[in-house]
């Protein structure tokens, strides 16, 4: 079933969750397991995310360096035919612009659709490491509104099609607005609905889906929310996202660094309180990060939805 058609037939929100493909070697039995715990909510969807090759340059025995590609996890591909076959839930590959010409998208798109895949989330993909830039492979696409318009232009409305979002602005954008007129070229392409980016204090969603209904954008817009777990991840995460974290949390966590018993609470009574309040306020639904960490997401599920 397509996430808009779900959506549109929901009586209540829902939660739904993304996963990472894991290392290669992990086995199908290992993957299905992490994810069984949160079969009991039925969520009606579970993203898979697409990590494009890492480039490796290596020196010969003659002092030369060759290029190679490295890929460490599974496919997305793979992943979804797995969960789908084990499990009653929509999967929602992601696709990436990094890394692909338009014909390596036009293959892997023909894999969803075998596998009877109706869901996509289309997105550009970050630069390589190294790069300053994003680069995009010759014949590829350079942002995910080209490849929103290829995939319509190619399978009409076959797939529905999500495209991502930043609350507090993508980092490239040079403000908020430009972002917003950005995220609009994805919808007016032929985008179905919106994942955000994560966050840790609701009035920045509330502000960024205000912002995008006075632009005329009137797709859903689902929040996406991480529990934090440790305070390591206070620089980590800001790092990785280009995000803020609230001046309260980072407190509370580096005041209980040396106890990872208590981070974890703080990460998972932060992130349930904001689920509470914007379950009050108009969300089709609570997208979770989970990045193989299923417990606290388990329990803040369990105890709103
Ligand atoms: P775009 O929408 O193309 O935007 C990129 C930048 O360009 C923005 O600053 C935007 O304002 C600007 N821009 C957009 N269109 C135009 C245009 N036509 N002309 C000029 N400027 C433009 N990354 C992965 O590698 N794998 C994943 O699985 C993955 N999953 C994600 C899931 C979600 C929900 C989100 C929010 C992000 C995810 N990312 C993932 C990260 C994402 O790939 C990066 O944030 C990337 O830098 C931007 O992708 P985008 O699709 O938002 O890009």
């Amino acid at each position: 079933m397509k996430i808009k058609d779900i959506i549109a037939s929901q009586k209540k929100p829902f939660a739904s969750l993304e996963i990472v493909p894991p290392l290669k070697g992990v086995t199908k039995d290992e993957l299905l397991d992490s994810i069984r715990p949160f079969m009991e909510f039925k969520p009606p969807f579970i993203n898979v995310t697409c990590h494009r090759d890492e480039v490796e340059f290596r020196q010969e025995p003659d002092g030369s360096f060759t290029r190679h590609t490295v890929r460490r996890r599974l496919s997305e591909t793979a992943v979804c035919a797995s969960i789908q076959a084990a499990f009653d839930v929509e999967v929602v590959p992601h696709l990436i612009c990094g890394g692909a010409t338009a014909e390596n998208i036009e293959d892997t798109l023909s894999d969803f659709k075998f596998l009877g895949i109706e869901n996509i989330l289309a997105l550009r993909g970050d630069s390589l490491l190294g790069e300053k830039r994003f680069t995009p492979e010759p014949g590829g696409y350079r942002y995910a509104n080209e490849l929103v318009e290829a995939v319509r232009r190619t399978y009409g409305q076959e797939f529905c099609i999500g495209v991502g979002a930043y609350p507090e602005k993508h980092f490239e954008a040079p403000n908020m607005e430009t972002d917003i007129a950005n995220l609009k070229r994805k919808v007016n392409a032929g985008a179905d609905f919106i994942i955000t980016q994560m966050f840790f204090d609701n009035a920045h969603f509330y502000e960024f889906r205000d912002r995008c209904r006075f632009a005329g954008i009137n797709v859903p817009i689902i929040p996406g929310l991480k529990p934090l777990s440790s305070a390591k991840q206070l620089e980590m995460i800001p790092d990785l996202f280009s995000l803020d974290i609230p001046q309260e949390l980072v407190k509370e966590l580096q005041a209980h660094a040396d106890d990872k018993a208590a981070c974890y609470q703080i990460g998972l009574e932060w992130c349930s309180a904001q689920c509470a309040d914007l379950l009050k306020n108009d969300v089709p639904a609570v997208h979770f990060y989970t990045m193989g960490r299923p417990d606290n997401t388990v329990e803040i599920i369990r105890r709103h939805f």
